[in-house]
């Protein structure tokens, strides 16, 4: 459909309201299947096996970035680094780092107590870290409150396993001052487990600070083995932990741990683009969305080893794209609507901290940022979710571009329940007022499906269905709240 072919429709609307008197005057939202063929069109080319899964550092960053780089000049945007060094591409480094060797020794009573070496995993969020025949603590389960700082300092804080939630109760006991945490693992999880979620996580920006945290596992056979001769059992400490009235107990018992890592550094890039505003002064609006995914993600004998991301976010820079594309060709706005695609979420959302860290524009200066995930969900006609509602000043404008837009927006806050698990989270961190707007979360069972199914799998890719019917009108929306929040008088320049 183009222009011409949309003032006929709307003429021809105008002429049945007029006739058809009885006719319900709720407008139903139309798809615009030109809109929807120009997105399914990016996420065949960003998707594609050309494009290796966009993993940051990649030649699939290199074609992606050319990609995208090209489409945003041809529709007329103007690089958004405001560095005329890095015209469009923001450059971001990443350190890697990946665990290289684990040693663990114990004693009792100042001798050496044997536990066989695969029974241990020592891992270090630095590059390399020591606790030398420090006493063990042992904790139970680590639930209530910490220990004190005195009972904990110098010792290993021993941790039955609770699950996946451990990293929060490991970090309180680090924080708490305990020289490392050794945590007893249940029959659920194994050292491969632990090893192969480490390594998913063990991304940083290089301008953080290396932590030098000292985590280590133990079998529930290798716990057996370390408390042999001790006259306990693990299923003594277990019963102990499960006591109401539990308190930490010293055992007899003491460690030497360390962990050393590989450090990698990877050089990848974020991409800026914006439409100049009339009056820049009154502030920017910016839209986000993330490049960057998995790439080569599985091995042979697998047939199907790329991760495409084809909804994940291949669906997301589509949108962002064509958002740009009708920005440009509105009448211009007040503000600078500034377009935004991150590298390195998945590794933890470091590319748009690493923007608010280095940021194109005083952050204080944007008025309202909308991110873009995985939006090839949502059917035509599907309600709008705000994940992050509540957490800024934006919502009562929303709806009210959703009045005038006749779209519904979801009653409640159970979308928020992601909200840490996108780009607009790590804005948030920086106080930049930011929410996603999307109708991909307006139905979350549909929602989990994705994630149960093929979210970050190879199956995330072109053989699937793409339903672009959400996604088409989630841009007409997103324009609309463009056009809003870039109007000045409208919205006036609060915060800066
Ligand atoms: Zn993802």
């Amino acid at each position: 459909m183009n222009r011409g072919s949309t003032a006929i429709i709307r003429l021809l609307a105008l002429c049945l309201g007029a006739t058809l008197t009885l006719a319900p005057v709720q407008a139903a939202p139309r798809r615009d299947a030109a809109l929807e063929a120009q997105l399914l069109a990016h996420i065949r080319v960003l998707a594609s096996e050309e494009f290796q899964g966009r993993e940051p550092g990649t030649e699939g960053e290199a074609k992606t970035l050319r990609y995208l780089g090209r489409q945003w000049f041809e529709i007329g945007l103007v690089s958004g680094t405001n560095d005329p060094g890095h015209e469009w591409f923001a450059p971001v480094t990443l350190i890697a780092r990946e665990a290289d060797s684990s040693a663990a020794q114990f004693t009792r009573k100042g001798r050496r107590q044997y536990v066989p070496r695969d029974a241990v995993l020592a891992l270090t969020s630095g590059k390399r870290s020591l606790v030398k025949d420090a006493p063990l603590l042992f904790v139970g389960r680590g639930a209530g409150p910490a220990p004190s700082r005195n009972e904990l300092a110098g010792r290993v804080a021993l941790l039955l396993d609770g699950g996946l939630d451990d990293s929060q109760r490991q970090n309180a006991l680090l924080a708490a001052g305990a020289s490392a945490v050794l945590t007893v693992l249940d029959g659920d999880r194994t050292l491969e487990n632990v090893a192969a979620r480490r390594k998913r996580s063990g991304y940083a920006l290089a301008s953080d600070e290396i932590g030098g945290d000292l985590e280590a596992f133990i079998t529930p056979y290798g716990m057996e083995r370390l408390l042999h001769g001790s006259g306990k059992s693990l299923a003594n400490l277990k019963a102990d932990a499960a006591r109401p009235d539990f308190v930490p107990q010293q055992l007899d018992l003491g460690a030497t741990l360390e962990a050393t890592t590989r450090e990698t550094t990877i050089r990848t890039h974020n991409l800026i683009g914006k439409i100049p505003g009339r009056r820049p002064d009154t502030g920017a609006v910016l839209f986000v969305a993330h490049w960057d995914h998995f790439g080569i993600c599985g091995e042979p004998p697998a047939e199907d080893v790329t991760c495409n991301g084809a909804i994940d976010n291949a669906s997301g820079l589509a949108a962002l794209t064509e958002i740009a594309r009708r920005v440009v060709r509105a009448p211009q706005l007040d503000r600078d609507i500034y377009f935004l695609a991150t590298t390195a979420e998945e590794l933890g959302l470091l590319g748009a901290h690493a923007f608010a860290e280095n940021p194109p524009l005083p952050l204080k200066q944007i008025v309202a940022a909308f991110n873009i995930d995985s939006v090839a969900i949502a059917p035509a006609g599907s309600p709008l979710a705000i994940v992050g509602r509540g957490m800024t000043p934006l919502d009562a404008r929303i709806a009210q571009v959703a009045k005038r837009e006749k779209r519904r927006l979801i009653d409640g806050d159970a979308a928020n329940a992601y909200v840490k698990r996108q780009d607009g989270w790590a804005l948030l961190q920086h106080d930049i007022p930011a929410v996603m707007v999307t109708s991909a979360y307006s139905d979350l069972a549909r929602m989990e499906k994705f994630f149960e199914g093929d979210y970050h799998r190879p199956s995330d890719d072109l053989n699937r269905s793409l339903e672009l019917g959400g996604a088409g009108e989630d841009v007409a929306f997103h324009v609309a709240l463009a056009r809003y929040f870039g109007d000045s008088r409208r919205v006036p320049p609060t915060r800066m």
